[in-house]
């Protein structure tokens, strides 16, 4: 972006466009399913988070425009329950008030169909006109309970993903990433090449993955467990990471963002129970060690 900038300062119609072109992302929601804290834990973090000793998350979900500030489209991707808090959180997500109805999202983009990434959409059930939403077959597969219950209100109009790059809109164009029960999405500048990566879902460090981490400017990640078997000191029994489609961060995606060269890599989609969301944890400090952000809700990042 900086070169950007700086080639587009050297002439004034030129940083007119970039300031208006560049794509914008804004984190929503930054923890996994269940929210930070979760109604039915008291776990350490979410004693933390109610008492105010932390910040609490609602449940992991960014929105992305490419468009000028004059008529911003944004674009969910995965609609959490949190969703109407989330919009009421971030102005530009509200209607305008030139009509009494109206919304600038313009579509949502899944990653897969679990509760906390789809439930979201049953919440714009309001809208006039069908829901724009783009997601895998087996994703839209899977929610044909969601389909069916929207068709008595506004529908949803879906739309397919692909391995190659598709315009989103605007300056936006994304291609989706497949991974073992999950996709992740790759956005790209189209007037910059810019690329940013949203991977909140991520049971396998895939070779496309892999390259994708190395080419992308800012990586958004899956940190939602610390250990495979975190979930179970909780709740006896539970699933283990993996056995829920996360790779645990000490397993591979630590040193594979430590070693990219992206200019932001921000770990989402972290659970209530894992230790890094506590200062001054070990477990925190390897990350930040590594160069990782710990996403919060409401950090913008401006591609
Ligand atoms: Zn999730
Ligand atoms: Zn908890």
């Amino acid at each position: 972006m900086s070169a950007r900038v700086t080639r587009a300062r050297s002439d004034r119609t030129g940083l007119i466009t970039a300031e208006l072109r560049l794509i914008r992302v804004h984190i929503l929601g930054s923890a996994a399913g269940g929210g930070l804290p979760q109604w039915n834990c008291a776990c350490v973090n979410c004693v933390a988070a109610r008492t105010g000793k932390i910040a609490s998350q609602t449940q992991s979900s960014i929105a992305i425009s490419g468009d000028s500030e004059a008529v911003q489209r944004w674009f969910l991707i995965n609609a959490s329950p949190d969703l109407p808090r989330q919009i009421e959180s971030m102005p530009q997500l509200q209607p305008g008030r030139d009509s009494p109805r109206s919304t600038p999202i313009a579509g949502v983009l899944l990653t897969n169909a679990d509760i906390d990434h789809a439930l979201g959409l049953l919440l714009l059930r309001q809208q006039e006109t069908p829901l724009i939403v783009y997601a895998a077959d087996q994703t839209q597969a899977a929610l044909a309970w969601i389909d069916s219950v929207l068709a008595r209100f506004c529908g949803i109009k879906w739309r397919k993903i692909s391995a190659d790059f598709q315009s989103l809109g605007g300056s936006i164009g994304f291609r989706a990433i497949e991974l073992p029960r999950s996709v992740a999405f790759q956005f790209r500048d189209d007037t910059s090449g810019a690329t940013a990566l949203f991977a909140p879902s991520v049971g396998e460090l895939t070779e496309e993955l892999r390259e994708a981490v190395g080419g992308s400017d800012v990586i958004i990640f899956d940190g939602t467990f610390w250990s495979d078997g975190e979930l179970a000191i909780v709740r006896p029994g539970a699933r283990s990471a993996r056995e829920m489609n996360h790779l645990p961060i000490p397993d591979g995606s630590l040193d594979l963002l430590r070693q990219s060269p992206a200019r932001r890599k921000i770990y989402t989609h972290i659970n209530n129970t894992n230790p890094i969301l506590m200062p001054g944890t070990r477990e925190r400090a390897q990350v930040e060690q590594a160069g990782i952000e710990i996403a919060h809700d409401g950090l913008e990042i401006v591609l």
